[in-house]
């Protein structure tokens, strides 16, 4: 059996999400409920019981857990209290931990983008994120190649005329704290 740490994959799971997991009696209502679900190689249940089985592999290779919106609808209609939402998010931090490619590589790349702004500015700079995304994901060279950078360019001037798009990043008084928000989770990880 593969350890992480000196755990299994399924007990690292049910550490960080509760018991509740077990209770899971296949009932399908957190799929059913999914709004992303099309999108999905695997539906909210199934990874369910793919880690009640201790597939780590098959899960953490799955698309279906950088597909979830995060939405917590699952997690509302789960009748057994069950937090699948939250379970999504443990898969997607050992995912990211194990230093494997995701099977979507740009969603990671943008999450990392989104809270690189807020820590920095302690409030997300649209431009500034969007300029490290499109940097690091590759997106900034296909949009060169293909010329959708022009449609990019159109609907960020309609934003910015709109107010919608700062062009410096904005100014907000609790900075140190955020940061040390972010200190704190990387304390607790290392814990
Ligand atoms: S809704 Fe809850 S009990 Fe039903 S399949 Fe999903 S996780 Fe299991
Ligand atoms: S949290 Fe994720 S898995 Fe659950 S319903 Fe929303 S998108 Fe689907």
């Amino acid at each position: 059996m593969e350890l992480i740490g000196d755990k299994n994959f399924r007990d690292v799971v049910v550490d960080a999400v509760g018991e509740e997991i077990f209770t899971c009696y296949q009932c399908y209502k957190c799929s059913a409920g999914c709004p992303v679900s099309f999108a999905m190689d695997m539906l909210p249940h199934q990874v369910i019981r793919s880690v009640l089985f201790n597939q780590k592999e098959r899960v953490l290779s799955s698309r279906t857990i950088w597909v979830c919106a995060a939405c917590e609808t699952c997690t509302t209609r789960c009748p057994n209290e069950i937090e699948i939402a939250k379970v999504m998010d443990v898969l997607r931090q050992i995912q990211q931990e194990s230093g494997k490619q995701a099977k979507e590589p740009k969603v990671p790349i943008f999450h990392k983008a989104f809270l690189d702004s807020i820590k920095k500015t302690g409030r997300v700079h649209e431009l500034t994120m969007i300029r490290n995304y499109t940097q690091k994901s590759g997106e900034l060279r296909e949009k060169l190649k293909t010329g959708e950078w022009k449609n990019d360019v159109r609907l960020g001037m309609k934003m910015f005329l709109r107010g919608k798009l700062k062009v410096m990043p904005p100014k907000c008084g609790g900075v140190k704290e955020v940061k040390k928000i972010f200190e704190q989770a990387k304390e607790h990880k290392k814990a």
